[in-house]
């Protein structure tokens, strides 16, 4: 699954991932799963992440090979992995060691205003962690956590120069990846409801009709 932040990539990940019966691997959960636990690996990770680096393809690469391993079942939803085009050739590698095949791709398309607009709407309680949005889940007191009654804020990654930065960020991360799938590849318009989305998404990956053409 392939989405930038605000996506509703992550959404959509785990509806499939129910729908189909297959496991869902999430790059970003995992790295930060293995920095908690301190394994050797995850002390080079949490090391990097702390001075704002990203992860190398060998960390990556490692840990969803790791996670691939326990995985059962004919299939796996991957979300946030392959970010660069080494990731994309290691998985290939993998996906032929389990007996899988080619991937789908499925790139949630949104265009950035939208983005914006969705992220710089969100407000948070740094008190009791519970998130709101202007546009469509209002707190009852303007400015204040339903929950707890504290106030609320904006999270940094939410300002709408950092939410540019990010887009563009992924828009040339993951450009060249996309490029490197020339079958399976489907554009979903991101903008719509999300029961919409799903939909479009099961259309695509609907296990009996992909059988049926012959591009399982
Ligand atoms: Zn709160």
């Amino acid at each position: 699954m392939f989405g930038p932040p605000g996506s509703g990539k992550g959404t959509q990940a785990r509806r499939l991932s129910q729908w189909l019966g297959v496991s869902t691997i999430a790059t970003g959960d995992l790295l930060r799963a293995e920095a908690a636990a301190g394994t050797e690996l995850g002390r080079e990770l949490a090391l990097l992440l702390a001075s704002g680096q990203f992860a190398s393809d060998e960390h990556v690469n490692r840990i969803v090979q790791a996670r691939m391993a326990r995985i059962s079942g004919d299939g796996v939803i991957l979300d946030g992995y392959p970010r660069t085009v080494n990731q994309a050739r290691f998985l290939e590698q993998l996906l032929s060691e389990r007996g899988l095949g080619t991937p789908y791709i499925l790139h949630l398309d949104v265009p950035a205003e939208v983005i914006v607009e969705r992220l710089s709407t969100r407000r948070h309680c740094a008190s009791c962690g519970l998130v709101y949005n202007l546009l469509v889940h209002l707190p009852k007191v303007a400015g204040i956590c339903d929950g707890c009654g504290a106030g609320l804020s904006v999270r940094h990654d939410d300002e709408s120069v950092v939410i540019r930065r990010r887009l563009q960020d992924y828009c040339d991360q993951t450009g060249p990846v996309l490029a490197h799938y020339t079958s399976n590849c489907f554009t979903i318009d991101g903008n719509r409801q999300p029961d919409e989305v799903f939909r479009m998404a099961q259309d695509i990956l609907d296990p009996n009709k992909t059988r049926r053409n012959g591009l399982h």
